[in-house]
């Protein structure tokens, strides 16, 4: 079906394509959603698609949203999970007891709870480095006989700290540890991890990948096929945490736009930073775009076209005035998530642990593509 994927078009006209599907018995140009989750084999007891045999090993409908992500991340493989920490669950699978990781100390939340849990549970030693600093990843790898992996999320999520993917990847490599990328925030649009030195990327489609708040899934993209990605793979049809076919099937609807969505959805991302970082009552922003934050030389570097659709920003006066601002908001809603067309406003510090380091004063901002004056206008008001 692919016959462009060879041509290495770009990634708009790629995900506008949709691996370009076209159904041999009706002529479609949408594929249709395959419900079955079982397959009929012929008269001489083989599969009739070698293929498929049962829905928990595949479907039909997974392929060509596959397709796309290895595509637009430029890895080998890519395989769709039911949600985000399902997918990032089963690279931790591949671990054996006694395996060494290295995760940044200031990460998505749910990574960071989840794994403190499962790797104490599984004899799995973690180390954690400053998450902007690729350097301290050495330190965090100097006391460990063998480092099985290395994790970055960057821009991350909600301190929007930057960590230079190609440098931990010369890092990671040295020590004989492969890099893995969550990169869920800036998306394949923005930064490809992979052709950086990466070895695995990892996604919660659920935000900007399908971008409409109305589906759960996830993805782990590998640079190459080898034994860490069977396991991936096998881990996946055995313990089956596939995507439903109609989620699967959304998914790729929703990556047809991805890349308009997440253009303007940075550039509106971009004006709101720049009119925050200007308000009397706005501590700071922290925004990679802004010439003033501390990661935006790498992130220039490393980010091509924009800088994605996440900021947080620091109100004066405290959690109270914080709280008051997202209360007093009429377009932009308070709820978590983010990559969605609508804007969202979360007061992480509300529904982090005692232990985050996320300020009191921190709102996270994720970026919508609605009208710009209308979002400055809202929070022009709520101020
Ligand atoms: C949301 C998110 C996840 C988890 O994905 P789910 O689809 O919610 O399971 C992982 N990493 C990052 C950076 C996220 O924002």
């Amino acid at each position: 079906m692919s016959s462009y994927t060879q041509k290495k078009l770009a990634a708009a006209t790629l995900v506008a394509k949709a691996d370009d599907y076209i159904d041999t018995t009706t002529g479609g140009i949408t594929p249709p959603i395959i419900t079955s989750t079982t397959y009929a084999r012929d008269n001489r007891y083989r599969p009739i698609d070698d293929a498929h045999v049962y829905g928990r090993d595949d479907n039909p409908t997974f392929v060509q949203a596959e397709r796309v992500l290895a595509e637009l991340e430029q890895g080998e493989e890519a395989l769709l999970f039911s949600s985000g920490m399902a997918a990032i669950a089963a690279v931790f699978y591949t671990l054996n007891s006694g395996a060494h990781v290295v995760l940044p100390k200031s990460m998505y939340w749910g990574v960071f709870t989840w794994t403190r849990t499962y790797c104490d549970r599984a004899d799995i030693a973690i180390s954690y480095y400053d998450t902007p600093d690729a350097e301290s990843i050495s330190q965090a790898m100097v006391n460990a006989a063998r480092t099985d992996f290395v994790w970055i999320e960057t821009p991350s999520n909600p301190m929007m700290h930057v960590t230079d993917i190609a440098r931990a990847a010369q890092i990671a490599h040295a020590a004989g540890a492969a890099l893995v990328v969550d990169n869920t925030t800036p998306t394949p649009v923005f930064t490809q991890p992979l052709l950086l030195g990466a070895d695995l990327v990892v996604h919660s489609a659920t935000k900007t990948l399908n971008g409409h708040s109305d589906v759960l899934a996830g993805a782990v993209v590998t640079k190459e096929v080898n034994e860490r990605w069977e396991k991936i793979a096998a881990e996946r049809r055995g313990a089956g945490a596939v995507p439903g076919a109609f989620e699967a099937w959304l998914l790729l609807r929703g990556m047809r736009t991805l890349c308009v969505r997440a253009e303007r959805a940075a550039s509106n991302a971009m004006q709101v930073a720049q009119f925050l970082d200007e308000h009397e009552r706005v501590e700071s922003v922290l925004y990679p775009g802004l010439s003033s934050h501390p990661g935006h030389a790498i992130a220039k570097r490393q980010m091509h076209d924009g800088f994605g659709s996440l900021l947080s920003f620091q109100v004066m006066g405290g959690a109270k005035a914080a709280l008051d601002v997202a209360s007093k908001l009429n377009i932009i809603v308070s709820a978590t998530s983010l990559g969605g067309v609508e804007t969202l406003i979360e007061h992480r510090y509300s529904v982090e642990p005692p232990e985050t380091c996320v300020p009191e004063n921190l709102l996270r901002l994720a970026i919508g593509i609605e009208d710009i004056h209308d979002l400055i206008d809202d929070l022009n008001q709520a101020l």
